[in-house]
């Protein structure tokens, strides 16, 4: 493997499916895969610090051959603790990542031929922390922001009332007339206690931020930023004429959660859906699907691990979750 800021169809990644499936044939081979993601200048031991390739012990335990302590190949990724063979977590890498709009728990389950729809669920959620990237960049230069709600009746309710809903932030670089980069992220409320923080998690400082003239995004400018707003007024100037981007990642994404995902997403789990649509989003002019496949394992082997009770209960800590890349 490569470096990992520039890596190569056919060394790093497998460019098609045929190629996957031959290379990723073994739980060893797709154990190498891991190694050389965690450790792509070589395996350090953290006992000791030693460097150079350990012994290969049964179920994934590396073994320093100067300390002999060993370390799990798995432990701290999305990986730890799976009963089922690494093969088809690699099979499942490459059906979320090949799809231009992803998979549903049951088409995973069935493609795979799992036993229990809930292993498929909880495997999708535990990929999708896997979108996050740790250390992503701020969006920057000219950026919309706004919000929309997602889930529960579709009318009814108007402007920014709402009940069923779960209200999503957007921001979305103006890149030519259209998106650029998104960030989104479930807030509890529309207060500038909600709004701010988002913008400041998504929006680097000197940015211009286009905003409309809600109250709630008042404090922008004395937060570092250049505000511009638009008034809209009833009757002229649509929303979705004076803020187009936002509008149409809002529009996306609602056709994604009702057509992948059949809607129906309780607001708790909202966080990695979001997550989801922005990792898609974010690389939706990339042609390479392998390159996804890596970037995906790349950050699948970076997190911790999300365990079961963790993914169906996760604390509603009201949108502290970003969706980034
Ligand atoms: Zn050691």
């Amino acid at each position: 493997m490569q470096s990992a800021g520039h890596p190569v169809a056919g060394v790093d990644y497998p460019q098609t499916f045929q190629v996957m499936d031959e290379w990723f044939r073994s739980d060893a081979a797709c154990r190498d895969y891991i190694r050389q993601l965690r450790w792509p200048s070589g395996f350090a031991c953290p006992h000791c610090g030693a460097v150079g390739a350990p012994w290969a012990m049964a179920g994934g335990w590396l073994r320093c051959r100067v300390c002999r302590g060993e370390t799990s190949l798995t432990a701290g990724t999305i990986f730890e603790g799976t009963r089922k063979p690494l093969r088809m977590w690699f099979l499942a890498m490459w059906f979320v990542t090949s799809q231009k709009n992803g998979v549903s728990a049951l088409g995973l389950q069935r493609v795979l031929g799992l036993g229990s729809y809930e292993t498929a669920w909880t495997w999708l959620h535990k990929l999708r922390r896997a979108m996050v990237r740790p250390s992503r960049d701020l969006l920057s230069g000219a950026v919309e922001v706004d919000e929309t709600y997602v889930g529960g009746p579709e009318d009814g309710k108007r402007g920014r009332e709402t009940e069923s809903k779960a209200i999503v932030a957007v921001a979305a670089e103006k890149s030519g007339r259209g998106p650029g980069r998104i960030r989104l992220r479930r807030i509890g409320d529309v207060t500038a206690d909600s709004l701010l923080p988002f913008v400041q998690s998504a929006v680097a400082p000197g940015s211009v931020v286009h905003t409309d003239g809600w109250r709630g995004y008042a404090g922008l400018a004395e937060a570092g930023y250049q505000h511009q707003v638009t008034v809209i007024s009833g009757g002229s100037d649509p929303a979705h004429e004076v803020m187009p981007r936002v509008h149409l990642i809002a529009s996306l994404l609602k056709r994604w959660l009702i057509g992948t995902h059949q809607g129906g997403i309780q607001h708790q789990h909202l966080d990695y859906y979001l997550d989801e649509f922005t990792f898609r989003f974010n690389r939706r002019r990339s042609r390479a699907r392998g390159l996804l496949f890596h970037r995906l394992a790349q950050q699948a082997v970076a997190v911790g691990p999300a365990p079961y009770r963790a993914i169906v209960n996760p604390a509603d800590s009201n949108g502290s979750t970003m969706a980034g890349e």
